[in-house]
């Protein structure tokens, strides 16, 4: 899933300081499942903000509150843009993506984002997620039996552990386990250990971020290409 954290009461009452009437938006997907933006979410975030801009004497601000399933799908849009015209501005309570798909689908509406987004990543004990997948764009795991050394070794090592690790401990931040001792440990219990080695090619870093804004095109899955 996709992580995020609420961003500050302060941050989203300063955000939304210049409107009068505005909308928060929860996501029903993976901000309602890491409990950031969900419809309880954002009930709770309306009802502070209100009271913070009551006590710092602000009076006539309404907030309303509203959840769809998907910021990220445009058909669960047309609800909110229906209802948008009445309001000032809209504070989007889904990833940084849904908050963009909330902004494209309504042109002429100041869109906030509530949230802050962190990383993909997974709902690892009580009330902790974290993060599994860097979105590389050329997945790896096969290689380090499953678990991923971009998204798990500080360094982002490719060929082993850098050796600064204490009793499988992280050097750069010991709350975490080294993830080549996690990668060595699995590979032998996966009979693999014969994959780690030889010498891992270089990654290909032009399919990650570095490589500018990404798209995923699936011709089989267009309406025109199923027409020819
Ligand atoms: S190798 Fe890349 S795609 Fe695969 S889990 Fe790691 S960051 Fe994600
Ligand atoms: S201690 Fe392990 S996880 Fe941390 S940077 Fe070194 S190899 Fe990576």
């Amino acid at each position: 899933m996709i992580v995020a954290e609420r961003k500050p009461v302060s941050e989203i009452r300063d955000l939304i300081a210049p409107h009068d009437r505005v909308l928060f938006l929860g996501c029903g997907t993976c901000v309602t499942v890491c409990m950031a933006g969900g419809a309880r979410e954002v009930s709770l975030m309306a009802a502070v903000v209100r009271m913070a801009a009551e006590l710092g004497g602000r009076t006539g601000l309404v907030i309303e509150e509203a959840t769809v399933e998907r910021q990220c799908e445009i058909l669960f849009l047309d609800p909110i843009a229906e209802q948008a015209a009445g309001y000032d501005a809209i504070c989007s309570f889904g990833c940084g993506a849904g908050v963009q798909h909330v902004a494209a689908r309504l042109p002429q509406t100041p869109v906030h984002p509530g949230l802050d987004t962190q990383f993909l990543g997974v709902l690892e004990g009580d009330g902790v997620w974290a993060e599994r997948c860097a979105g590389c764009g050329s997945c790896r795991l096969a290689e380090f039996s499953g678990l991923c050394p971009i998204a798990r070794c500080a360094k982002r090592l490719l060929n082993g552990p850098c050796g600064g690790s204490q009793v499988g401990r992280c050097e750069i931040d010991p709350a975490l386990p080294c993830a080549w001792q996690l990668i060595y440990e699995r590979a032998r219990a996966v009979g693999a250990l014969d994959r780690l080695q030889g010498v891992a090619e270089v990654q290909e870093w032009g399919k990650a971020l570095d490589g500018g804004p990404r798209r995923v095109v699936r011709g089989d899955q267009s309406i025109a290409d199923l027409r020819r």
